[in-house]
């Protein structure tokens, strides 16, 4: 695979406007509103005729410039930039849905977006159908024409199930449905997704991008490669110019309603996350293999679940679509919640926090706290265990990180 481009491009992409004072990076944009020298230079700023900034909550130039650095790095015909993951996968969702209308997804998945498509889009009449996504004669079952989207995260988590993403896709583009999957796991300097049919990429830039887990913030990444002519409502802006109909309707309508845009200082610290976000992930990812392969070994580990093992169920599709860096998120079953709590009580140098990718490394027991007020029933649905340990790996070394778990496993 070839990264030169992103590395590149991510570090070098250059400005709307020269700086006045040469600055290196790109300013933080602090202002809500934009003064125009004339009314005439007004109206095609207002009606999206150019893109000069009018007011922040839909547009700022900070903001822009984070969105151009990823578009430029992923090839994207557009990138929209929120305050959060949630808010991008809200906002890619509103955008296609309608009453009566339907989402084919699986149980697994993160456990706001769970509820957002079960609970809050249901509500308003959109149906989500949960299937299993490793079963395509069951996904192919469950696409009909009032399917507006197929939703999947590539690996999910906890369960560390790899999505098909060829078979889906054709059984997307076969059905005329989009493909939105959740690539925050697996960034876009790794893995690429329109190489694997993925229309519509989503991203929570709160984890690996930022880095440093210094801010949240989410993207959408539309590749512009869905036909969304026959498309129920979203055909009446197919073929208009400025862009896909999909960017558009988030642009000029969802976007601006929901007001839920990134902030120009959030933006400013996201551009310093993707400057070295390459390097920390495969650093990252090679200490999470090391790690995953030795803790199968320690006493009192029941299983370990990482995509990039050989023993792994989906280590020959995930070597497929992500090559050796599958992640640098593992998970482990002792025998029991209170040897899981025994051993998080125990760590001394991995931290006990949710969140995924911090440059420190984190642990959690998933049953009891991301998904602790779903009922046991549900929790059984998406295969979240009590018994179960998360590991997001970060930048320490992979030595100190394995004598910390094994320590904490010692009785
Ligand atoms: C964290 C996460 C989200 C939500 O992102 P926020 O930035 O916390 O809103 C969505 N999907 C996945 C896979 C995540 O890990």
């Amino acid at each position: 695979m070839n990264h030169t481009m992103n590395e590149e491009t991510l570090l070098h992409t250059p400005y709307p406007e020269p700086d006045p004072y040469g600055a290196l990076n790109m300013p933080v944009y602090l202002t809500a509103a934009y003064e125009f020298p004339t009314a005439e230079s007004m109206e095609p700023a207002f009606t999206g005729q150019n893109a000069d900034p009018v007011y922040s909550r839909i547009s700022n130039p900070t903001v822009m410039h984070f969105e151009r650095r990823i578009a430029r790095a992923t090839g994207a015909a557009e990138v929209i930039a929120f305050n959060s993951g949630m808010s991008a996968i809200t906002n890619a969702l509103f955008a296609v849905a309608s009453a009566g209308s339907n989402i084919v997804t699986s149980p697994h998945l993160f456990g706001n977006t769970y509820s957002f498509l079960a609970y809050t889009l249901s509500s308003f009449g959109v149906e989500a159908r949960f299937c299993d996504l490793t079963n395509l004669a069951e996904v192919e079952k469950n696409l009909d024409r009032n399917t507006c989207a197929l939703f999947l995260e590539v690996i999910t988590n906890p369960q560390t199930e790899v999505a098909d993403l060829k078979g889906l896709s054709a059984l997307c583009r076969k059905n005329g449905v989009p493909l939105m999957a959740d690539t925050t796991i697996v960034p876009f300097t790794e893995f690429r997704a329109k190489k694997f049919g993925v229309d519509i990429e989503i991203v929570s830039t709160t984890k690996y991008v930022s880095g440093g887990a210094n801010s949240l913030g989410g993207v959408i990444i539309d590749y512009n490669t869905f036909d969304w002519s026959h498309s129920g409502k979203l055909s009446v802006l197919a073929g208009q110019p400025g862009g896909s109909a999909f960017a558009l309707k988030i642009r000029r309508e969802i976007h601006r309603n929901l007001g839920a845009g990134m902030t120009p200082h959030t933006a400013f610290m996201q551009i310093q996350g993707l400057e070295t976000l390459a390097i920390r992930y495969r650093r990252a990812s090679r200490s999470c293999r090391e790690l995953a392969r030795r803790v199968g070994s320690l006493p009192g580990v029941v299983a370990v679940h990482y995509p990039g093992l050989h023993e792994h169920p989906y280590f020959e599709l995930s070597q497929a679509q992500f090559g050796d860096y599958p992640g640098p998120m593992f998970t482990f079953d002792l025998a029991s919640k209170a040897d899981s709590f025994r051993f998080l009580n125990r760590l001394r140098l991995i931290r006990r926090a949710t969140n995924l990718f911090d440059n420190k490394s984190l642990a959690i027991h998933p049953a009891s706290t991301i998904f602790g007020t779903f009922t046991e029933q549900v929790r059984r649905q998406m295969d979240v265990r009590d018994t179960t340990i998360r590991i997001s790996v970060g930048l320490e070394e992979v030595e100190e990180l394995y004598r910390d778990i094994q320590q904490a496993l010692h009785e």
